[in-house]
C-alpha cells in the first residue's frame, strides 16, 4: 500500500454534469468491455443468467453492467469450465460489463454453518459437506477466472443492526482483507477492484474506514454493510456521511439497493451505481413495480383487467399483453414471470435514463418533485426521504389539492407505496 503511487487501473470516470443543487452526477464509466453511463442500476444474475432473460433481452433493455454471483459461479459451473470458455463472458455471451461480488456475503447469509476468522470464511460445502474456506485470496483468484469488468473485495459483513465491538473488529478486518486482495490481485490492468467501506452504523468507524480505504486507492469504491433492515434515517446519514468523504473522481457504488424511492433519494446524495436482486425476485412473486409503487398481479381483482401492467410503460409486456393475462399465468406458466421481470427490468432502466437525463439538464430536483408526488399521490412522504432530500436542496412539495385527490389512479388505493422488507435482510441475494 502507498498513498502516492499510480495504481494500474482498467476505467476511466468522466463526469458529464453535475446537479447544481444536489449532490447528483451523471458520468460515463469506461470498463474493459462497455461504457457505462451513471447513475446505474445492475441486475443481479444469479448464475451466469437473469431468471430467464437471454444475454440479447438483457441488451435490449439497455443493461450496460450486470452482477454475477462468484459464490454461485464458483460453484458451477466452477473456475475450470469458465477459464476454458474464456472467462463468464464468453460463457454466457455477455458482451457489456460485469460486476463479482466476493462471494463472502453469499456465504454469510446463504450457510448458517459460515465461521469467520482472520484467515477468511470457513463453510460447509452444500454439495458434499466438506470444509471450505473463502480467503481474500481465494475470493480474488475465482474472481480473476471469472474475468468480470469489476471485482470486489472480500469483506468483514456484519448485519447493519449488529452493534458492540464486533463492529469495529469487522470493519478493521475488511482493511486488512482489501490488503489481501490487493496483492493477490493479478490482472489489475485488465480488472478494477472495488474496495467496500464498512462500520456499521458508527460515523466515527465509517470516517476511519473511508479514510483508510481512500489511501489504497482502488479503482473505486463501495458502500457496503447496509440496506439490511437499518432505520432509513441512519442509511441515509451513512450513506451522506460516505458521499461527502469520497473523492468526487471515483465511481461510488452502493451496494444491495433497488427500491425506486432509495435510488432517486440516494443518487441525490451522490451515489454512481446500485445493484438489488429486488426488481427481478419480486417478479417472481407476481410483483410489478410502477411509478405509483406496487401491483400484486396475483390478486383477483386483476383476472379482469385488460389494462397493460402500466399504459405508459414501452416494455414489450405492456406493449403486448394485459394484467388479466398475467393474472391468469401466474403460478401456472413461468413464462408470466418473464414477462414480469422484463417489465421491472425495463422500469428500473427507465428510472435511471430518467434520472441521467435531468441532471444532464440540471433539471433533477424537478424530476425528484414529480417522482415523488407521483409515488406518494397523497404527499405521504416518509420522513426519512424528506429529510434525507432537504440535506441535499431539495424541499419536497406537501401542498394538497383537492384535485390531486381525484387524479389518484385507482389502482393507488390498493396498492399505495409501503416500504417493502430491506434488500439485504433476505437470505438469498
Ligand atoms: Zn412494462
Amino acid at each position: 500500500m502507498a498513498d502516492e503511487e499510480v495504481k494500474p487501473s482498467a476505467l476511466s470516470y468522466e463526469v458529464l454534469a453535475e446537479c447544481s443543487t444536489t449532490k447528483a452526477r451523471t458520468a460515463i464509466l469506461t470498463l474493459p468491455h462497455y461504457k457505462v453511463e451513471t447513475p446505474v442500476f445492475m441486475p443481479v444474475g444469479t448464475q451466469g443468467t437473469m431468471k430467464g432473460l437471454t444475454s440479447k433481452q438483457l441488451t435490449e433493455l439497455d443493461c450496460q453492467i450486470i452482477l454475477g454471483n462468484t459464490y454461485h459461479l464458483g460453484m458451477r459451473p466452477g473456475t475450470e469450465i469458465l477459464e476454458k470458455a474464456g472467462g463468464l463472458h464468453g460463457f454466457m455471451n455477455w458482451k457489456r460489463a460485469l460486476l463479482t461480488d466476493s462471494g463472502g456475503f453469499q456465504m454469510v447469509s446463504l450457510l448458517k454453518l459460515a465461521e469467520i476468522t482472520e484467515e477468511g470464511v470457513k463453510f460447509q460445502s452444500p454439495h458434499d459437506g466438506q470444509e471450505m474456506l473463502l480467503t481474500p485470496e481465494k475470493s480474488t483468484e475465482i474472481q480473476n477466472s471469472i474475468g468480470a469488468d469489476i471485482i470486489m473485495q472480500l469483506d468483514d459483513v456484519v448485519s447493519s443492526t449488529t452493534t458492540g465491538p464486533r463492529v469495529e473488529e469487522a470493519m478493521l478486518r475488511s482493511i486488512r482483507w482489501l490488503d489481501r486482495c490487493i496483492a493477490a490481485h493479478a490482472r489489475p490492468t485488465e480488472q478494477n477492484l472495488f474496495a467496500i467501506i464498512q462500520g456499521g452504523l458508527d460515523p466515527e468507524l465509517r470516517k476511519t474506514c473511508v479514510k483508510e480505504m481512500v489511501k489504497r486507492n482502488t479503482p473505486g469504491i463501495a458502500i457496503g454493510g447496509l440496506s439490511g433492515g437499518e432505520e432509513k434515517s441512519l442509511f441515509c446519514k451513512t450513506v451522506t456521511l460516505c458521499t461527502d468523504l469520497l473523492p468526487k473522481s471515483k465511481p461510488r457504488y452502493l451496494m444491495g439497493v433497488g427500491y425506486a424511492v432509495d435510488l432517486v433519494v440516494c443518487c441525490a446524495l451522490g451515489v454512481d451505481m446500485f445493484d438489488c436482486v429486488y426488481p427481478t425476485r419480486t417478479a417472481r412473486f407476481g410483483t410489478a413495480l410502477v411509478p405509483w409503487g406496487q401491483l400484486h398481479l396475483k390478486n383477483k381483482q386483476y383476472a379482469t383487467d385488460f389494462e397493460p401492467v402500466n399504459k405508459d410503460c414501452g416494455c414489450w409486456t405492456c406493449r403486448h399483453y394485459t394484467r388479466a393475462y398475467i393474472n391468469c399465468l401466474l403460478g401456472r406458466e413461468e413464462v408470466a414471470c418473464h414477462l414480469l421481470t422484463l417489465h421491472n427490468i425495463y422500469y428500473q432502466m427507465q428510472l435511471m435514463r430518467d434520472i441521467r437525463e435531468s441532471i444532464k439538464q440540471d433539471k433533477f430536483p424537478d424530476f425528484v418533485q414529480g417522482f415523488m408526488k407521483t409515488m406518494f399521490p397523497d404527499n405521504s412522504y416518509p420522513d426519512w426521504a424528506v429529510n434525507a432530500l432537504a440535506s441535499v436542496n431539495i424541499i419536497l412539495d406537501s401542498h394538497q389539492t383537492d384535485d390531486s385527490k381525484q387524479e389518484k389512479p385507482l389502482e393507488a388505493k390498493h396498492e399505495k407505496y409501503v416500504t417493502p422488507g430491506e434488500c439485504n435482510s433476505s437470505v438469498i441475494k
